[in-house]
């Protein structure tokens, strides 16, 4: 575990290094650390080594880890996975956070069940939402494409259980700067509509750098903080 504690030491120092050499503040780009596959004995190693926001793909995996840690203070949860309509009770009760929201129907279900979520007092605030894009336009990538985010961002902007936060993307492998920068555009233009936006999810363990020349202000580190993950068959 000495050794998660040492890997994020040198995540910070990487993002430290991209924020200088593009003249940003480092106070500026989160670090969520994405936990998915690994058991939380890892979490409890990188929540000492001070990370307080971590990242689950898959529903019933990251509720049994949230329940688990719940003793722990000021953690927040991010869902970062795909979003199944049959998931997104168990969404809304458990998650700070959700950052693959792609389509109205699911934002409709999050902002009725986090309603509910909170009267049944399982949580007291609205749900963070990024809207996720499709920046790479793969077919069997989740994500909206980027021509539905204003119809989508104003859908959210109507909900009173839901926060619009800002955007989300996964750019393909080997993506060129551009891709990049397309999300930092869509992102400015989105900022220029609403007063609360202000996170772009953009960088994981092998493109934080571009990703925060690019302007992202939270990076989803995974292999580089816990180590390679076996393949989920599920
Ligand atoms: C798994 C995952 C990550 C982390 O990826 P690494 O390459 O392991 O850092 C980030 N974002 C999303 C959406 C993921 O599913």
């Amino acid at each position: 575990m000495l050794e998660i504690k040492d890997n994020i030491a040198c995540i910070e120092q990487q993002i430290l290094h991209a924020c200088q050499k593009n003249s940003r503040s480092v106070d500026d780009v989160r670090l969520l650390a994405v936990s998915k596959t690994k058991p939380t004995t890892s979490i409890i190693a990188a929540y000492q080594a001070g990370l307080r926001e971590f990242g689950e793909n898959y529903l019933q995996e990251a509720v049994e880890k949230i329940q688990h840690l719940s003793h722990l203070k000021s953690l927040q949860w991010h869902f970062i996975g795909p979003i199944q309509s049959n998931k997104t009770r168990a969404i809304a009760e458990h998650f700070s956070w959700v950052q693959s929201v792609d389509r109205l129907k699911i934002i409709q279900r999050l902002n009725l069940q986090r309603e509910q979520a909170i009267s049944d007092n399982l949580q007291t605030q609205p749900l963070n939402v990024c809207l996720q894009v499709n920046i790479s336009q793969e077919s069997n990538k989740s994500g909206t494409m980027p021509e539905q985010i204003n119809e989508l961002a104003e859908a959210i902007q109507q909900c009173k259980f839901l926060q619009l936060r800002g955007l989300m993307a996964i750019p393909e492998k080997n993506a060129p700067f551009s891709r990049y920068q397309q999300m930092q555009t869509l992102y400015n233009s989105l900022k220029a509509q609403y007063s609360n936006i202000d996170t772009l999810s953009l960088g994981m363990s092998n493109d934080l750098s571009l990703a925060i020349a690019a302007g992202s202000t939270m990076v989803r580190i995974g292999t580089a903080i816990f180590g390679t993950r076996e393949p989920r068959n599920n």
